[in-house]
This record gives C-alpha cells, sequence and structure tokens, in this order.
C-alpha cells in the first residue's frame, strides 16, 4: 500500500484565496489589522512571522510588526499589549512564541485581551474549547482537522491517538477531536507502551518534535497519519516526527513535511483574525 499524499499547502492556499475574496467582496482591504510581536532575534521565529506577515498581506489584512529587542523587560512587553488590547484597528495580536527566559510566558498570554487573540492560547479561549462552544481556536489543530476533513474521513467512533499534550497542539486538538466523536487517547513522554498505543490508532497525530520518532512498526494498517512536528533530520533537512517513507507503506493517508500541516496553521491564523473581526461587528 502508498499512502494518500496531502498537500496541506495547496488546502491553505484555498482557505487564503478565499478569505481574500471575502475581504474584496465586503471592501475591506487594510482594515483588518493583525499585529505580531517578535522579542529578539531567533531565526526560526523571524522566518514565522515573516511568514505570517506575507500571509496578511496576501489577503489584504494589514499587518503591524513590533521587533523588540532581547531585553525588551516584561512590563515593556505588557505595556504594548496593553495598547494593542484597546487600539480598534487591531483585531488579532499575536506574540511569537517561544518568549526570552526572563519573560513569563503565561503572563504574556493572559494579558491579550482574548477577543484579540489570534492564536487561542488565551485561558478563557482554551475553557471555552473544553466546554465544547469554541471562541478562539488555536491554529495548528484547526489546521489539523482541516487536513483530515478536507479527504471526507468522517471521525465518528474512530480511534483517534494524539502523541504530545502541548497547550498549543496536542490537548485543544484531542478536544476537537472529541467534539467529532472520536475516542481520543492522548501519549506523551512518560507514556510506556507508545508504539502499543498507536498501533490501534484509526488516526494518529504525532505532535513531538523528535525527528522522524514514529515508523511503520507504530502504525495500524490503513491509518490516517498527520504529522505536526518540524524538525532537522541527519543531512539538516526539514523533517516530520513521523518517518514518511517508511510510514507511507502502511498508512492510508499521510501528511508531508514540509507543506503539510505548517502551512495550514497559518492560513488559520489568518482565518482566526477575520472572524475576530466578524465578531467585534457583532
Ligand atoms: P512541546 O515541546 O511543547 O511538546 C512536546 C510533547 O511531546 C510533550 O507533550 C511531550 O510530553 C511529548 N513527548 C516528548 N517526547 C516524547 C516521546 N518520546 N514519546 C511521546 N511523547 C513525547 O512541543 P509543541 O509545541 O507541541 O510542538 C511539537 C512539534 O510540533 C515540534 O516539532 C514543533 O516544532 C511542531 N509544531 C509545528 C507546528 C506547525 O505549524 N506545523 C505548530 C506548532 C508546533
Amino acid at each position: 500500500m502508498s499512502a494518500h499524499v496531502i498537500q496541506g499547502q495547496k488546502l491553505a492556499e484555498a482557505i487564503l484565496d478565499e478569505l481574500k475574496l471575502k475581504i474584496e467582496e465586503k471592501n475591506l482591504d487594510q482594515q483588518i489589522g493583525l499585529a505580531t510581536i517578535l522579542v529578539g532575534f531567533d531565526p526560526a521565529s523571524q522566518v514565522y512571522v515573516a511568514n505570517k506577515r506575507k500571509a496578511a498581506r496576501r489577503v489584504g489584512i494589514r499587518s503591524v510588526h513590533y521587533d523588540l529587542p532581547e531585553h525588551t523587560t516584561q512590563e515593556e512587553l505588557l505595556r504594548l499589549i496593553s495598547i494593542l488590547n484597546t487600539d480598534p484597528t487591531i483585531h488579532g495580536i499575536l506574540v511569537q512564541l517561544p518568549l526570552a527566559q526572563h519573560i513569563q510566558t503565561d503572563k504574556i498570554i493572559e494579558s491579550l485581551e482574548p477577543s484579540k487573540d489570534v492564536d487561542g492560547f488565551h485561558p478563557l479561549n482554551l475553557g471555552y474549547l473544553l466546554v465544547g462552544r469554541p471562541r478562539v481556536i488555536a491554529c495548528t489543530p484547526l489546521g489539523v482537522m482541516h487536513l483530515i476533513r478536507s479527504t471526507g474521513y468522517n471521525l465518528f467512533g474512530k480511534h483517534a491517538v494524539v502523541v504530545g499534550r502541548s497547550t498549543i497542539v496536542g490537548k485543544p486538538l484531542a478536544h476537537l477531536l472529541l467534539q467529532a466523536n472520536a475516542t481520543v487517547t492522548i501519549c506523551h513522554r512518560f507514556t510506556t507502551n507508545l508504539a502499543e498505543i498507536t498501533k490501534t490508532a484509526d488516526v494518529l497525530v504525532v505532535a513531538v518534535g523528535k525527528a522522524k520518532l514514529i515508523t511503520k512498526d507504530y502504525i495500524k494498517p490503513g491509518a490516517f497519519v498527520v504529522d505536526v512536528g518540524i524538525n532537522k533530520d541527519e543531512h539538516n533537512r526539514l523533517c516530520g516526527d513521523v518517518d514518511f517513507d517508511d510510514v507511507s507503506q502502511v498508512a492510508s493517508y499521510i501528511t508531508p513535511v514540509p507543506r503539510g500541516v505548517g502551512p495550514l496553521t497559518i492560513a488559520m491564523l489568518l482565518r482566526n483574525t477575520w472572524d475576530n473581526y466578524l465578531r467585534s461587528k457583532t
């Protein structure tokens, strides 16, 4: 068997095109504002923010960027967020993570006005998701659900295994899968029998950050495999948490890295900004 490879890049472009059209139709070009804040000079974060800003420009969302030096204090960052929280031209505020050691990430996330949180990391937004009345949902889990649904795959009653329990990927994704009526198992670094569990998964989503952790020995034949991980392999090339060539032989669907989940994360960020704008007008 050779798995069907889901092209996340194409799906993401379709979402961005649709968004661009909606913004044009409503004459809202440059009327919706997304503020991005980057503290320090982490090269990976710089690339991520640049890609997000490029996508914003593509759809006609106004991108306002704050490039802050590494030594920015927590108080200075909180002050900036408080200004953006009350700025009526800004509908989404994104603080690029990870932040420097001297800044408490939780404090920063909690300081965001929940209705302008575009990442869905604010505890209020996570809580709404938990009780089944989601408002802003984290972008990567949203992207994963879109990837799965794009194939017509029905999650109802399926066993979905999520490897990784971070607040930005694993936990919110597990709740989305639950809401789609899958039976969900969450695995993490202390799970003792990982392969035994993943081998029972109809849908396996891996968000760990360990290159090629998952080989075909972890897969139930015909499983739907989504790879969230972004790593470098032994040749310094981008790769996921899933050994793509190996797992493709047994899975029914698989997402590639790059051009899988990543582009959808960005597309969902812009969609969240649009949704925040619409909610601000009701
Ligand atoms: P994280 O470090 O916050 O969490 C990693 C999780 O993996 C933890 O819950 C940990 O318990 C678990 N884990 C670690 N080792 C394990 C093991 N051997 N077996 C089972 N579980 C294990 O990471 P994160 O922020 O959730 O990101 C995970 C990966 O996804 C990273 O590679 C990150 O770069 C990538 N990521 C990609 C996107 C995207 O848009 N494609 C978005 C976010 C994160």
